[in-house]
């Protein structure tokens, strides 16, 4: 179980989001949805622990106290953040980089078999998400697309199996396939006992991965909550009606 309590979230003294609450159970898929500038980016970051903000509230997961622990120990704890923005790191293999993310949560360890395994895994995985086999053995988001940076932002969120996972804007940048390779991939790690936020501002990808309920953001508020055809509506209308007093 994944529960935001009363959410407050600064940056240099700017309240972004003002307060929001949002609870999601294990097989639930909860979409945030929002205008440019709504807060989605600070939301999800604030949950993972970004050090530049300022947050005031609670982030239970499974009843461990997010809040105030740094993102390492909320990984740890089963929470995933996929970066809208993922960083290039150069010198870093991506099989590496994902191989030491795994050990550190404790599934690998320094067993070779478990390694192996988990290797197998990940150029499974990369196949299944329409990436080179070349893919795992170059440097981390280095000289990447758009495209290939959201693939290998899906890839650790496969390999790491976490209770929670915050996507923020996975869709942006992809083309329809990638998009429905990237909505497989989701729909296959959810099995029940799982939680799935998917920020995005573009309705697209709500067609492929299916939400439980939709809720809109704007101006660091949930001003609405309802289920899919809230993302329909938007799809038509817009945000224009939700953006009162703008
Ligand atoms: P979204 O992801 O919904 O587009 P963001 O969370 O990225 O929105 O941004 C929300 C607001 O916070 C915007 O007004 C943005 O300009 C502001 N903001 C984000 N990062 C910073 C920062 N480092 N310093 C000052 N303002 C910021
Ligand atoms: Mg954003």
């Amino acid at each position: 179980m994944f529960e935001i309590k009363n959410l407050k979230v600064s940056i240099e003294d700017k309240e972004i989001i003002k307060g929001l609450s949002l609870t999601i159970k294990p097989g639930e898929v909860h979409a945030v949805m929002g205008p440019n500038g709504a807060g989605k980016s600070s939301l999800a970051e604030a949950l993972m622990g970004h050090p530049s903000l300022k947050v005031s509230g609670s982030v239970l997961l499974d009843g461990i106290e997010l809040v105030g622990i740094p993102p390492d120990q909320r990984a740890k704890a089963g929470l995933f953040l996929a970066f809208q923005n993922p960083e290039e790191v150069e010198g870093v293999k991506v099989s590496n980089f994902i191989r030491k993310v795994i050990a550190a949560k404790g599934k690998a360890e320094a067993d070779l078999d478990k390694l192996v395994e988990a290797h197998k895994e990940l150029v499974l995985a990369a196949e299944k998400l329409g990436m080179d086999k070349s893919f795992v053995s170059r440097e981390l988001n280095v000289g990447f697309s758009g495209g290939e940076k959201k693939r290998l932002e899906i890839l650790q969120m496969v390999a790491l199996k976490p209770k929670v996972a915050v996507l923020d804007e996975v869709d942006s940048g992809l083309d329809v396939d990638g998009i429905k390779l990237i909505s497989k991939a989701i729909g296959e790690l959810n099995d029940g006992t799982r939680s799935f936020l998917i920020i995005t501002h573009y309705p697209r990808i709500l067609k492929h991965v299916k939400p439980n309920f939709v809720h809109i953001l704007a101006d660091g508020k949930i001003v609405l909550s309802g289920d899919e055809t809230l993302a329909h509506e938007i799809e038509e209308h817009g945000y224009a009606k939700y953006l009162k007093g703008k």
